[in-house]
């Protein structure tokens, strides 16, 4: 690492490995700005000279605020219809952590992570995570703000499909994560979601589980979306950092990773970006949102 601004930055973002490519398409325009947003916020905060970190958390915290997206805002529901948050951000360069699970009030959970990630602990669960967001200024606001009339419709059909099946219905994932390296070769990473839809009260995914759904170090960034069982059973984000460190390419590294989901009959994607400033997206669902900023070009965003 050193003091000079002599790397060329890039930023990727994802909105969420899934199955939901109809309803998707429906969107295509809204879900287009908002990521083209994200990554405008964090290209604006590398320009204010702010490190990798910050910008990966602006770039979530507007994907947090949009509705259609599985994260703040627009977070699927519990079982019994309540909404339980998890965020997560790493910063590579000195690999400080911070998650937040379980909150419930906070508009951006990942300022409770940047809470976490600013203390010596890692990770911080239930009430505990909206006061920990509170205390350093994160806006709390009522339950109604995440139960929209959107996800309760979901949630409903989610459970009729279960009750006449037997079985898991195809799950709409729109988890939301961000990778930067900086102009000083700092890398960083950040993810944000509302879990599964459905889920059991106090489940808790990969999300925030630093080395499974986020990670960050000197080699690598990596935020993933996706069955989160499996993200954690595979420590996906960290075996990543691990075979590259080994000399894989970033690529096949997160090909790789990605393999060992789905030998555990699972599925997902990620995105990572290297110390060079490589970057890999791959997804094994029918789509992936995504989007790239790299300096000189205009960012881009990809729906389906
Ligand atoms: N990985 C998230 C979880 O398991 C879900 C997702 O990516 O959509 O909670």
């Amino acid at each position: 690492l050193t003091d000079e601004r002599t790397v060329r930055p890039v930023i990727a973002i994802h909105a969420g490995a899934g199955d939901h490519a109809e309803e998707l398409k429906e969107h295509e325009t809204e879900c287009r700005e908002a990521l083209l947003e994200a990554l405008e916020a964090a290209r604006r905060t590398l320009g204010e000279d702010r490190d990798a970190s910050l910008a990966v958390e602006r770039a979530v915290m507007v994907m947090e605020d949009f509705e259609l997206f599985n994260a703040g805002r627009g977070s699927t529901l519990c079982s019994d219809g309540t909404v339980e948050m998890s965020a997560a951000l790493m910063r590579g360069s000195d690999r400080a952590a911070g998650a937040v699970a379980g909150a419930r009030y906070t508009r951006n959970p990942i300022l409770g992570a940047r809470a976490v990630l600013e203390s010596p602990y890692v990770l911080i669960t239930g009430a505990e995570a909206d006061e920990w967001a509170a205390a350093i200024g994160a806006q709390q606001v009522p339950a109604s703000h995440f139960i929209t009339a959107r996800q309760q419709a979901g949630l409903r059909e989610h459970l009729a499909a279960i009750a006449a099946e037997g079985a898991l219905h195809n799950q709409d994932r729109a988890t939301v994560g961000a990778v930067c390296l900086d102009e000083r070769g700092v890398l960083a990473a950040a993810t944000s979601t509302g879990g599964i839809r459905g889920q059991p009260p106090g489940r808790v995914g990969d999300c925030p589980i630093i080395g499974a759904g986020t990670w960050a170090d000197l080699d690598v960034a990596v935020s993933c979306t996706g069955d989160g069982e499996a993200f954690i059973r595979s420590a996906t984000a960290r075996e990543v950092g691990h075979m590259v460190q080994r000399g894989v390419s970033l690529e096949a590294a997160a090909e790789a990773a990605l393999e060992e989901v789905a030998a555990l009959q699972a599925s997902g994607g990620l995105i990572a970006v290297d110390r060079e400033g490589n970057v890999a997206m791959p997804y094994i669902t029918q789509v992936m949102p995504r989007g790239l900023w790299r300096p000189g070009q205009s960012p881009q965003a990809w729906i389906a």
